[in-house]
């Protein structure tokens, strides 16, 4: 079973990221397929994360990318969208009860272990979180 790095590296090698190409949360946004929705607005979906790395974990995404398959492709145009989704962030951790604290990530390219390149914030808590991350 290949860790989130190999993953990861082996993603990034096979299938670099293109703007236009629609990713697996493309389909989560058109209800292709099932996840469980945590919050939905008309920009901004969050959902659990399918192979949770703390009791709670949910991801927070725009419903389109716009040009942001990773936060390294972020530009001044996508300010609004990115304030727009900490501040989701921020209501569905309210809504599950983490009000001892959480984390928020944003992997970005190989060496950030990003898999899924459709721009996301995963949020991370339930428990006592160890720093640093790496
Ligand atoms: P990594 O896979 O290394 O965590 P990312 O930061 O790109 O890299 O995170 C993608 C996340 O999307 C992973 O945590 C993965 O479990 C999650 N994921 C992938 N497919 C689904 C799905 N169908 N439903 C919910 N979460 C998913």
């Amino acid at each position: 079973m290949a860790s989130e790095k190999e993953k990861a590296q082996q993603v990034a090698a096979v299938r670099p990221p293109a703007a236009d190409q629609p990713t697996i949360f493309d389909k989560i946004v058109s209800k292709k397929i099932p996840a469980t929705i945590l919050f939905e607005d008309s920009t901004a979906l969050a959902f659990k994360d399918i192979s949770p790395q703390a009791p709670v974990h949910f991801l927070v995404i725009p419903k389109k990318k716009t040009g942001l398959t990773g936060l390294s492709q972020a530009t001044e145009s996508h300010e609004q969208l990115l304030g727009h989704l900490l501040v989701v962030a921020s209501k569905v951790a309210k809504q599950e009860k983490l009000q001892e604290g959480y984390r928020v990530v944003i992997n970005d390219g190989k060496n950030g272990c990003q898999s899924v390149f459709h721009v996301h914030l995963h949020v991370l808590g339930g428990k006592q979180l160890g720093w640093p991350p790496c």
